[in-house]
């Protein structure tokens, strides 16, 4: 098939990349001329582990191509598919601009049958504006079709999970648009749930809703196992052992962030108010989230305290390792790790950040490129990121290069024992 990916993003580039692996010819377009000419050089804008090989190989084989030239490519392809962003507002909608561009562009170009599939997260009821905007455009009905494919693809293991994902949702209007969806993923194994358009589009904000609970929930239980001496992630073993449970999603730590949970979260939030809907648990979930940065401040506090005889962090110079809200990703989005870098810059400390891919300018915080030469002068180390190069960390040299002694695992990543046999102190919470 020529299929016409708009949005060369995560979801975008991956899409785009894997299609054209199943042997379909894709052309991925993007406004961003910058990303285009790096694609076109053979870079990869993003870091996601495999990404680079795949984009070269199908590049190689001219499958895949890149292109700023988006209605061109929209009036050559039989599918068009929507990866464009779609942002948080201030207060707390979904920015549909980028959205509405693409409307705008399928509106001059398309001039042959297409199908139009969504990719990107929109609240439910977009899809059907979709439509209907289109057919306002004078876009006659026979000649296009509308279809909800939400991505459910987590940063970091986004190739195997576009390649073998737990299902494939597909919001559709008619069978014969099903069809078409189920002929362009032949080749990926998956169970299809079917709905409609504004049912799709709920799946995806409600997945998402639960995964931010699930980890608000954990964190919450292991504020209480820290106050009484338990073991958070024996608890989430034994709870996560219930396959009405599951194991996934109950690590304890600083709390959820990236660019999806935290904002599909609110948008839902936003959408149920819309509806006369008061959201409690979704509220409830993004209060806990939020004062996870200060659960972890207050521990780090009161080590201060011990050790200095002060309730200041002023005079102290403080590391976190980590900036990326989770491994294998570039992707700084709401991550909790920079909220923490601007908090403990905010309380007065000198900081120091170090990431092995992510950057990121942090006003008042000093970036390091160099892992241990980060330490150098500090009384605390954070770890704020489930990075390898930091749960396999040499702590002797860790000791070597630190003033202080006080290690804090916002993960639970590290193995505490290592960490106090090289004469460190290790703190983390709901771990005894
Ligand atoms: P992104 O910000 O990485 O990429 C979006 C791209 O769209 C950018 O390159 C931007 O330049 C381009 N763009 C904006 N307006 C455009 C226009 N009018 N025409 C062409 N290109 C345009 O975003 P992303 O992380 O890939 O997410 C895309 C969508 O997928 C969002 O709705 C997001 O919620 C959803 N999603 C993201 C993930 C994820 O892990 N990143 C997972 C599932 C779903």
């Amino acid at each position: 098939m020529q299929v016409c990916v708009i949005g060369c993003g995560y979801v975008g580039l991956t899409t785009g990349a894997v299609l054209a692996d199943l042997g379909h010819n894709v052309s991925c377009v993007d406004i961003d001329r910058s990303k285009i000419s790096t694609l076109r050089r053979g870079d990869v804008p993003i870091y996601e582990p495999g990404l680079s090989r795949l984009i070269a190989e199908n590049t190689a084989s001219r499958r895949l191509s890149f292109s700023t030239e988006i209605r061109e490519s929209i009036v050559g392809s039989s599918i068009v598919m929507i990866a464009v962003g779609t942002p948080p507002l201030p207060q707390g909608g979904v920015d549909l601009s980028a959205l509405e561009a693409v409307v705008e562009d399928l509106g001059a170009a398309i001039k042959k049958p297409s199908l139009i599939i969504t990719k990107s997260t929109v609240p439910p009821g977009t899809n059907d504006w979709v439509a209907e905007s289109l057919s306002q455009r004078g876009l006659d009905e026979d000649h296009f079709d509308v279809v909800s494919n939400p991505e459910f693809l987590r940063e970091g293991s986004a190739l195997a999970d576009t390649m073998n994902p737990d299902r494939i949702v597909v919001g559709a209007r008619t069978p014969s648009a099903v069809e078409i969806v189920r002929d362009l993923y032949r080749g990926i194994d998956a169970p299809y749930i079917v709905t409609n358009l504004a049912g799709a589009e709920m799946i995806k904000y409600a997945a998402n809703a639960f995964l931010a609970t699930k980890i608000s929930f954990i964190n919450e239980i292991a504020k209480i196992c820290d106050a009484c001496g338990v073991s958070v992630e024996d608890v989430a073993s034994g709870i996560g052992a219930d396959h009405r449970i599951g194991p996934h999603f109950l690590r304890a730590g600083l709390g959820y962030g990236g660019s999806c949970l935290p904002k599909d979260i609110r948008a839902l939030t936003h959408f149920a108010e819309g509806h006369h809907q008061e959201p409690h648990l979704l509220k409830a979930a993004e209060t806990v989230n939020n004062l996870q940065i200060d659960v972890y401040l207050n521990k780090l506090l009161k080590e201060v305290l011990k050790n200095k005889g002060t309730l200041e962090f002023s005079n102290l110079q403080i590391t976190v390792w980590g900036l990326a809200f989770k491994p294998l990703t570039d992707d700084t989005r709401s991550s909790p790790a920079l909220r923490l870098v601007k908090r403990l810059v905010d309380t007065g400390c000198q900081v120091r950040t170090f990431d092995p891919v992510a950057r990121a300018t942090i006003e008042g915080a000093d970036s390091c490129s160099k892992q241990y030469r980060s330490l150098q002068g500090s009384q605390a180390l954070v770890v704020a990121t489930e990075w390898n190069d930091f749960v396999e960390a040499n702590w002797s040299k860790v000791l070597s290069k630190m003033d202080g002694r006080i290690v804090l695992d916002t993960r639970n990543c590290l193995d505490p024992a290592q960490v106090q046999r090289a004469g460190l102190e290790y703190l983390a919470v709901g771990r005894p």
